[in-house]
């Protein structure tokens, strides 16, 4: 099978969360390791509404339904940091949410975990 001339990590799939990686639009973001960008969601549906992204290239994937055996360790990567999160926030409920392709209400193809709360962070209260 011909493979196609673009790669994963070409520019035809540079949105706007690897821009937000690279510092080149501002995001209000909440939390950062070596592995893992966390920012407020610009539309939130809730009164937590944060996205978790993995930030190496090598985790880069576009959606749930691209996973390959490479990138399948990111989906568990984003679900344990969101549950850190929520241990070291006090957060007790909370949904996770990932919504896969255009038929599923993905916009964003950059693999991202929507985090959604009734209980807002404690410098918010
Ligand atoms: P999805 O529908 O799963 O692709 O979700 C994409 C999410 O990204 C939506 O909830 C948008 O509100 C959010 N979003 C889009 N652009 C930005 C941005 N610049 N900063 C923060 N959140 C964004």
């Amino acid at each position: 099978m011909l493979r196609n001339a673009f790669t994963p990590c070409s520019m035809a799939q540079d949105t706007i969360f690897h821009k937000i990686v690279r510092r080149e639009i501002p995001a209000d973001i909440v939390y950062e390791d070596d592995a893992v960008l966390v920012f407020r969601d610009i539309h939130p549906k809730a009164p937590l509404h944060l996205l978790f992204i993995a930030k190496h290239d090598e985790d880069f994937v576009s959606s749930i339904d691209d996973l390959t055996e490479n990138t399948a360790h990111v989906p568990g990567l984003l679900i344990q940091a969101a549950q850190r999160f929520a241990k070291e926030h006090g957060i007790k409920g909370y949904q996770l949410r990932f919504h896969v392709g255009k038929d599923g209400g993905q916009e964003v193809f950059y693999l991202h975990l929507h985090f959604l709360s009734n209980q807002k962070l404690t410098e918010e209260q």
